[in-house]
């Protein structure tokens, strides 16, 4: 496995595999990996010839100071995790890097109500900052592939619509969250929790289970408010417990007019703030 840490040298490396006709697929993180971005390793590995994986902790995407100072970092773990899980190249760099002196890198596009709602609402330009890294990475990478998570489902929809937008050659391709045992998904904020909270933070993937369940049976509004009720346990906090239509992110009234349906939540668990999700329904359009 080769580790680059600067962009001349990737790019020009990766030029040459793709004039020998290698395709490339890209999995983009902030480090501190565990087995849900490995699963994107083993995705790319599957469909590519040659995977990268980034590792760069994004100052432009923390609308938080301290969650950014505390954001664990844990490259030599990383290094030997994704040797393992056989990736090809790890690109790790530093701030100026990826944001040269004089290089304009902001994305300027209109991402209207996908980018405002949920996680848009309450980080303020976090994704004019998640947008920028990754169309900085891609033009660095230039990956015939592209491997994210449906963890960050709106960080998924935002870039799919940036892609399309700005008419990048690059196919995104969206991942499945994988779960501890007890059902929490995987984060690399988890290390964070304390062990009590840790222990009660089942509860987002419960409220997800249980609106899942009774979709049949009980209306939108009361869906919500049982989950938020649910959510609302000592040193939990929830943001937002929104169900939602998965292609323009648009509240739900009825379920039975949407094809494609998600609920999404964030919750402040003590200070860690956690963000889950579930695909309630989801068929195929004519
Ligand atoms: P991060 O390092 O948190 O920026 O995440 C890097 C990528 O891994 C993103 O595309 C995430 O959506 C994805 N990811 C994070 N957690 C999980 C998980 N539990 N299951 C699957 N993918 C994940």
């Amino acid at each position: 496995m080769l580790l680059f840490k600067n962009t001349a040298d990737i790019e020009k490396y990766i030029s040459i595999q793709r004039n020998n006709k290698q395709t490339i697929g890209f999995v983009p993180t902030m480090g501190a990996l565990h087995h849900g971005h490995l699963s994107l390793i083993r995705a790319s590995n599957a469909e590519n010839d040659l995977t990268v994986c980034s590792i760069f902790v994004n100052p432009t995407q923390f609308d938080n100071s301290k969650d950014l100072e505390k954001y664990p970092r844990t490259l030599s773990n990383d290094i030997l995790l994704l040797t393992e899980a056989g990736c090809d190249m790890i690109f790790a760099p530093t701030v100026t890097e990826v944001y040269p002196k004089g290089l304009k890198t902001a994305v300027k596009i209109d991402l209207g109500h996908i980018g405002s709602t949920m996680e848009g609402a309450f980080r303020q330009g976090h994704f004019e900052g998640m947008m920028e890294v990754v169309h900085r990475l891609l033009n660095i990478v230039n990956p015939h592939n592209l491997y994210m998570g449906q963890k960050d489902f709106q960080q998924q929809a935002i870039v799919g619509h940036m892609i399309k937008t700005l008419g990048l050659e690059t196919n995104l391709v969206t991942c499945p969250i994988i779960r501890e045992e007890d059902g929490l998904a995987m984060s690399s904020r988890n290390v964070r929790l304390t062990p009590s909270i840790r222990e009660n933070a089942t509860i987002l993937h419960k409220s997800l289970c249980f609106v899942k369940d009774k979709l049949e049976q009980l209306e939108v509004d009361v869906l919500k408010e049982t989950a938020l009720e649910m959510l609302t346990i000592d040193n939990f906090k929830p943001e937002y417990f929104e169900i939602v239509d998965g292609y323009t992110l648009k509240k739900v009234d009825q379920i039975k007019d949407h094809h494609y349906i998600v609920a999404c939540t964030a919750v402040w668990a003590g200070e860690v703030r956690l963000i889950d999700n579930m695909i309630l329904k989801k068929e195929l359009r004519d």
